[in-house]
């Protein structure tokens, strides 16, 4: 066995996320990427959900807000055919940042090298073995074939998952036909933008903002930024595309043509990207010591959710793979990543079909759904509930004997007061450790954490209960005042 814990396969936004994760926790992972270099294609726009939450618990929050392209908060979120109205609450609750996939990968590397996580790029891993300790990995590297052998192995390579085929998982599911294509283009010679966003071209004459839809396909126009014009096109293709293949202005043009019936003068591109929708989840995120996270356990049929879902898996997993591998795991530990990450990836496969049934139709019918729901909407009760599940900031985690409100749910970020000055709870959960909150000065259960929790005493205005178990991931293992029950939560989580 070599030295390292966890191979972790592809360096998407899962697997360096897992990386920074795991080192946080003590453990040695090894990323192995099959690209030589970062992808050229242009992927995710947008970060949005929980997971901002969680950056912000590592300190990495302001970070990523460096990295922002358009600082303008987006007041509305699309929801199938319809949209959320966000401009109504003082604190969103969906919080969405426009930063290009490439640079959140960029960052993530550097967080996950510079606690010392190894990327090796121009890896690809072209087979797997396991036993009773240990996964082998066959891999291809730039001097040839070798194999590496540990622990464990987490599959983070994307839709099409190697590792997932290669562990016998099933990925059941819906591929969709629809192609979506999207151009930001700078306005050309013979386009003429008007004031209310709608085009003019020598062919096509007028095209309106927003959406045209035509018996072969979906065109859609608007215009975010100035001297620049957004186009999508969306149509039924009968095959699955591949998102290594780079999208061409020709190929752009080629849709338009199609569903437009005519050509749209386009000028150079300033971004194209395509993409497909399925809806798809593997039938269990572990298999022996492989396991599976991101794209790779599940993928979701609509926009701005997916790198969400697919890094909060990380931060579920690495400190309970953690504790596996440095034999301070309570039974049963990792299993409750399969039980918790399966059962959030199906909720957030639930609202992501929904959006597919909202979307689909064009008739009457479809449009009476769309109007009614878009109704609902309007009421803000309906609207925080909509937006949450998209969040992922609804899910509950069984919290065995624990029947506080909080047990199971994300810990709120509290302002806190201790002998040392101000602070928060994210503060105390920059190091990925578990930490016991003490609220109402209780010694004695203090006392009891000491050992598996960082012990924190502090003071709290909106005090929600006595003390607090918090785990590394965020999520409270238990609230409350008696000893056994925390005695007992301590037990299931960090050990007797
Ligand atoms: C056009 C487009 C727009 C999108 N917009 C958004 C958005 O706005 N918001 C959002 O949240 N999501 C968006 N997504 C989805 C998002 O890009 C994915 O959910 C995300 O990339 C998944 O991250 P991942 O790390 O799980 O997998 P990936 O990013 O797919 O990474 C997997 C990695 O594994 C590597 N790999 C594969 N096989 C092997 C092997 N055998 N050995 C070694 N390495 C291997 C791959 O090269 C790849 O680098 C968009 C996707 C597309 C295509």
């Amino acid at each position: 066995m070599t030295d390292v814990d966890v191979i972790i396969v592809g360096a998407g936004p899962t697997g360096l996320m897992l990386a920074a994760e795991l080192r946080l926790a003590g453990a040695r992972p090894l990323v192995l990427e099959r690209r030589p270099e970062q992808g050229k294609t242009p992927k995710a726009h947008g970060l949005s959900g929980q997971i901002l939450d969680l950056l912000h618990h590592r300190g990495l929050l302001e970070q990523v807000r460096g990295l922002v392209t358009d600082p303008v908060p987006p007041h509305r979120f699309p929801f199938g055919g319809v949209h959320v109205d966000l401009t109504r609450f003082d604190e969103p609750p969906l919080k969405a940042l426009s930063v290009r996939q490439q640079s959140l990968e960029r960052l993530l590397e550097e967080h996950a090298t510079g606690l010392g996580a190894e990327v090796r790029r121009g890896h690809e891993v072209v087979g797997l073995r396991q036993d009773d300790v240990s996964v082998t990995a066959e891999v291809r590297g730039p001097d040839g074939t070798y194999e590496i052998t540990a622990p464990y192995l987490v599959g983070c390579d994307g839709g099409r998952s190697p590792v997932r085929s290669m562990a016998g998982i099933g990925f059941p599911g819906t591929t969709y036909p629809e192609v979506n294509r999207i151009g930001q283009v700078k306005i050309p010679e013979g386009l003429t933008v008007h004031d209310n966003g709608d085009i003019e071209t020598p062919e096509l004459g007028r095209i309106k903002a927003g959406f045209t839809r035509t018996d072969t396909g979906v065109f859609a126009l608007g215009s975010l930024t100035p001297g620049i014009v957004f186009i999508q096109t969306t149509e039924d293709d009968p095959g699955e595309i591949d998102d290594d293949v780079p999208m061409t202005l020709a190929e752009l043009g080629d849709s338009i043509r199609r569903v437009l019936g005519g050509d749209v003068p386009l000028g150079e591109p300033v971004r194209l990207s395509r993409y497909q929708f399925s809806a798809r989840q593997a039938e269990r995120y572990r298999e022996g010591r492989i396991l599976l996270a991101g794209d790779a356990a599940h993928l979701l049929p609509s926009t701005g959710t997916a790198i969400n879902v697919g890094m909060s898996d990380s931060v579920n997993l690495a400190w309970k793979l953690a504790a596996e591998i440095q034999g301070r795991a309570p039974e049963g530990l990792l299993d409750t990543y399969h039980a918790e990450r399966h059962a959030a990836g199906a909720r957030a496969l639930l609202q992501s079909r929904a959006q597919v049934g909202l979307r689909r139709g064009h008739d009457e019918a479809a449009e009476a759904l769309r109007a009614v729901f878009q109704e609902l909407l309007d009421d803000e009760q309906a609207a925080r509930r909509l937006a949450s599940h998209v969040a992922g900031t609804d899910t509950r985690y069984p919290m065995p004997g624990s029947p506080h409100a909080l047990a199971g749910m994300f810990v709120p970020d509290l302002a806190l007061q201790t002998d040392d000055g101000a602070t928060s709870v994210a503060e105390l959960l920059r190091g990925a450790r578990p930490v016991l909150l003490d609220l109402a000065g209780r010694p004695d259960l203090r006392e009891l954490a000491q050992g598996r929790a960082d012990v924190h005493t502090a003071k709290a205005e909106d005090r929600p209960a006595d003390v607090l178990l918090i785990r590394p991931d965020g999520y409270v293992a238990w609230a409350g005042d008696d000893a056994e029950g925390l005695r007992e939560s301590l037990a299931t989580w960090f050990g007797a």
